[in-house]
């Protein structure tokens, strides 16, 4: 098991609305949802990445990873430890 990291930035992201952590955050049941209003953010670093991002990406401290050609995502401290916030209109 993962242990939750607690993010040394405040969750609050401005526009946006923390959902809580992990796939099942989103009300997706098979895994990371790929819908545009969603965005993942890393924990450590706190950068962010669009749910319907399909190119590689990794965050600056390069714990979370898009493998867009195997599929992947993840981060290598566990799903709990990607933020999962939705866009405010
Ligand atoms: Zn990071």
């Amino acid at each position: 098991m993962y242990e939750e990291i607690k993010p040394q930035f405040s969750l609050e992201l401005e526009g946006f609305k923390f959902l809580g952590r992990g796939p099942k955050a989103t009300g997706e049941t098979m895994g990371w949802s790929r819908d545009a209003k969603f965005y993942y953010r890393c924990v450590k670093c706190g950068d962010s990445m669009n749910a319907a991002h399909n190119k590689y990406w990794s965050c600056s401290c390069k714990a979370v990873n898009l493998d867009k050609d195997m599929g992947r995502f993840g981060s290598w401290h566990g799903d709990i430890n990607i933020l999962v916030y939705e866009k405010i209109d």
